[in-house]
């Protein structure tokens, strides 16, 4: 039942209707009417945006304009309150599009009898009321009784008209607890839900009665900054945030210590549409998270910039292996001792059709996240086999290869089956492909990594540990995969000068892989120094400019060619 004091909004320009309505009004048995007068559509649209009215009585004509569009923006952000429009012609066409576009009724002018009026609006608010509340449900979490995404959004989008106005700003704030997941998996999902809720009421706490909190997903939290003037207040509120979610949580017989992590965006300078600033949001935290947990940042041009390259990267990224813009270039790793090439190792090129060649360390990752690495993966391990086959016809049959290859595309189950259908159909043998794998595929895929490795020595492949040195070096795997070769990485070769950058590091890794009965390659040997210092401790082979750079396949035949006729150095 609507209350019996009504704030009504009468959005009319004609004075003397104005009048008219007022009068009905003031009649009306059971309700008494607080009056707004809005007289014009700009004066309406600002009345739209204020929460208090119950109901808004509109005219259809209004400054020579129909009221179209002030029904629509009402829709579009999602009013609470009904909109009653005041027909002059009594067509059914108009009255008929007018419920269509969201009006909760209409009445002719010409029939304002008080009673009519009053149960009209009465009925609207009713009606109106009852589809909030069911709204209210479908866009709520259940579980914290906060609102879900869709209600987020439409706030959101009601702030940005607000704000326009108002010439104000705001911000909106994505929250993510860390190792959430943790508390799933040791804790029960249990626990994880108790969590959850008490999260939501800290955040509630947190915050003013004009924020607004959601919950959008698992352990993902959004608030909504209403009327935040400087960055500088959204700091102290984030930095708030992460202090409340940080003090200890009892959850029946355990004590939790959760952190979160957060990211931040602002009207107006991030963007002007829910989508954008929550984009925004969501990037800043991912950020966030990158740079380790409890922390918070907020979106930056810099940021920006990055995901503009990602985007362009990606979209780029797809059309490249039709429009055959990849590459292999191929890099001789050679003896120390008489720098005779042994092997070559595969590397990945993107000519971009701007013009400019795309560095890998930039496009794989994009590659990965994508998934555009598996397409990509197999483009390189087909084009290896097919070199192998060339360099077999040119004479260099005892010349290995080396690829490398990201955790992604071990995923697959199916990947010693597409290496081993890739070697076949061009004919070269499996002892004279390589893997490279970094130190992350180990950790990463953990021991399933072992029978896949297990799999590769029995097709023929060998497998070598890539960039060794710099991951999260757990020794067990050495021990226990079977592995073939280290690459030590090539910042503890090459620096500044011409000497070995880190002599002590590669000095612990040579005798390392020398217990454990592995070859090692270096990489990144760009001076003579470092290449006599590598020999001298041991190592046995290397790779880096000292020698020859990355090299088109054509101009690497031609060094193979120019290396055998010359003979050792
Ligand atoms: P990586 O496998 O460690 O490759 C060695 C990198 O060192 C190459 O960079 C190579 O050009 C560079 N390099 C060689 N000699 C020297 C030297 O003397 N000094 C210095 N400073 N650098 C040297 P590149 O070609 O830019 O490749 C970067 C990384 O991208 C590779 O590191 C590898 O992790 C990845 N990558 C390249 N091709 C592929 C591919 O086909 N698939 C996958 N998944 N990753 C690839
Ligand atoms: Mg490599
Ligand atoms: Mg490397």
């Amino acid at each position: 039942m609507p209350p019996d004091v009504l704030k009504v909004a009468v959005i009319e320009d004609d004075d003397e209707d104005f009048v008219l309505v007022s009068e009905a009004l003031k009649a009306a048995q059971r309700t008494r009417f607080e009056i707004v007068h809005a007289a014009g559509l700009a004066q309406g649209r600002l009345a739209l945006l204020d929460d208090s009215y119950d109901v808004f009585l509109v005219d259809y004509f209004l400054d020579e304009n129909s009221a179209d569009s002030l029904i629509s923006e009402a829709r579009r952000l999602s009013h609470p309150s009904p909109l009653v429009v005041l027909t002059g012609a009594d067509s059914r066409d108009l009255d008929d599009r007018l419920i269509e576009m969201g009006a909760a009724d209409f009445l002719p002018k010409r029939e304002l009898a008080p009673a009519l009026l009053e149960r009209t609006i009465r009925h609207a608010v009713d009606r109106k009321q009852s589809e909030n509340q069911m709204a209210r449900l479908v866009k709520q979490d259940a579980l914290t009784g906060l609102g879900n995404r869709q209600l987020f959004e439409e706030n959101v989008e009601r702030a940005i008209s607000r704000a326009r106005r108002h010439n104000g700003s705001f911000a909106i704030i994505f929250l993510d607890l860390d190792r959430f997941k943790e508390v799933n998996d040791t804790l029960g999902h249990h626990v994880g839900d108790l969590l959850l809720i008490l999260v939501a009421d800290r955040l509630q706490r947190a915050t003013r009665d004009s924020d607004f909190v959601a919950r959008i997903s698992g352990d993902e939290f959004t608030l909504l900054l209403d009327d935040i003037r400087e960055t500088g207040d959204a700091e102290i509120i984030a930095e708030k945030l992460l202090d409340t979610l940080r003090s200890p949580t009892p959850i029946h017989d355990v004590t939790l210590n959760i952190t979160a992590s957060l990211g931040v965006a602002c009207f107006p300078e991030h963007g002007d549409t829910p989508m954008e600033l929550m984009q925004k949001a969501d990037m800043a935290l991912y950020e966030s998270k990158r740079a380790g947990s409890g922390r918070y940042r907020f979106f930056s041009q810099e940021m920006q910039a990055r995901l503009e390259r990602n985007i362009d990267m990606e979209q780029g990224l797809r059309h490249a292996l039709d429009a055959g813009e990849l590459s292999l270039h191929f890099q001789p790793i050679w003896r120390l001792s008489d720098r005779r090439t042994v092997a070559a190792e595969a590397l990945l090129r993107w000519r971009h059709p701007a013009g400019y060649m795309v560095s890998p360390a930039e496009f794989i990752p994009v590659a990965e996240r994508t998934g555009l690495i598996l397409p990509v993966g197999n483009w390189v391990l087909d084009e290896a086999c097919r070199f192998l086959r060339r360099l077999d016809d040119a004479g260099h049959s005892r010349l290995d290869l080396a690829i490398n290859v990201s955790p992604r595309q071990l995923g697959p189950h199916t990947f010693t089956e597409t290496v081993e259908r890739h070697l076949a159909a061009h004919g070269v043998e499996a002892s004279r492909l390589e893997l490279e794998l970094t130190e992350e595929t180990f950790i990463e895929t953990g021991d399933e990594m072992k029978s896949l490795l297990t799999d590769f020595r029995k097709l023929g492949c060998s497998i070598a540990i890539d960039d060794f040195g710099t991951g999260y070096s757990s020794l067990r795997y050495l021990k226990h995969f079977p592995v073939h070769r280290l690459k030590i990485d090539k910042s503890f070769i090459s620096g500044d000068g011409a000497d070995v950058a880190e002599p002590a590091i590669t000095q612990a890794i040579v005798n390392l892989a020398k217990s454990l009965g592995l070859t090692l390659v270096a990489e990144g040997v760009e001076t003579p120094q470092q290449a006599d210092f590598l020999l001298a401790e041991g190592c046995q082979f290397g790779q880096g400019f000292l020698v020859a750079p990355p090299m088109e396949a054509d101009e690497f035949i031609q060094f193979l060619q120019n290396q055998h006729r010359d003979g050792p150095p």
